[in-house]
């Protein structure tokens, strides 16, 4: 194909309130037009005000059929599950947990030494077939993620492959890439997408354009197809996460935080959790 993709939409995050009062800044919520598959949702969680109440965070949730990303870039996430798992997410720390058929886990944010709190979660779908798949666990600790650095440009490769150097993360359904992302300014950045997968960008710090389309923090940027991702910075520096990943093509129909492929198996995560079964090992 050899195209570089252009600019198909600049979205404006929405400020939504989740979990126990938690105000986060959604890209996107999983729908059944599945728009942005085989990514389900995007949040920005970034707590500064120290006048605000106590952080109460996410208490105890099931989910099922998907996969639930943590990213943090300041303060953490202590964390503990149905199956006796507990730990916390630092600064650089990533968390991809495959919740499969099914986990109930509590999420409580920390500020760091700053006083702030701020990350990312990403859900990545899972295909019919493996929606019902043993819970699975990577535990990226800061240290281990890659880091590649060249003119002006420092990625951070949590999954997928830059310069010829791969990310820790492996094994996930949707071929994902999954870098963090920042340009000096007078920088150009050109990453290879297989062409047919999803892209975009979330520009959380300044401004960089997308041939020759501006894009200005905070938004998330959408790629049209093709093979090739090239953005550049002029006299601002930037910082974005790239997300990148093979769509699945197959109906889904979310419910809060399962999502599922049928409205049966909906009923019978519902059920599930009302008869003790829900968790399965
Ligand atoms: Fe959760």
């Amino acid at each position: 194909m050899n195209k570089n993709r252009t600019l198909r939409e600049n979205i404006e995050p929405q400020f939504v309130i989740e979990g126990a009062g938690v105000l986060l800044r959604r890209s996107f919520g999983p729908q059944v037009s599945n728009r942005f598959d085989p990514f389900l949702l995007f949040d920005h969680f970034a707590f500064n005000d120290p006048v605000e109440g106590p952080i109460v965070g996410f208490p105890m949730h099931p989910h099922r059929g998907i996969e639930t990303v943590t990213y943090m870039l300041e303060g953490s996430v202590s964390h503990r599950d149905s199956l006796g798992n507990a730990g916390l997410i630092g600064p650089g720390d990533v968390q991809w947990m495959t919740a499969g058929g099914g986990i109930l886990h509590e999420e409580l944010p920390r500020r760091g030494p700053t006083g702030s709190i701020y990350g990312f979660q990403l859900w990545v779908n899972l295909p019919a077939a493996d929606k019902m798949t043993s819970p699975r666990y990577q535990e990226i600790l800061a240290d281990s993620i890659p880091v590649v650095e060249r003119d002006g440009t420092r990625v951070r490769v949590v999954a997928g492959e830059v310069d010829g150097v791969r990310g820790p993360v492996s094994g996930i359904a949707a071929d994902p890439l999954y870098l963090e992302v920042a340009l000096a300014p007078g920088t150009c950045f050109l990453q290879e997408v297989p062409a047919g997968h999803l892209a975009v960008a979330y520009v959380f710090e300044g401004r960089a354009a997308i041939e020759g389309r501006e894009v200005e923090a905070v938004r998330l940027a959408v790629f049209d197809d093709g093979d090739r991702i090239d953005i550049r910075t002029g006299d601002s520096s930037v910082r974005f996460m790239l997300m990148a990943g093979a769509p699945f093509g197959e109906p889904i129909a979310p419910y809060g935080p399962f999502v599922m492929n049928t409205r049966a198996e909906i009923q019978q995560a519902l059920e599930d959790l009302r008869n003790g079964t829900f968790v399965m090992r």
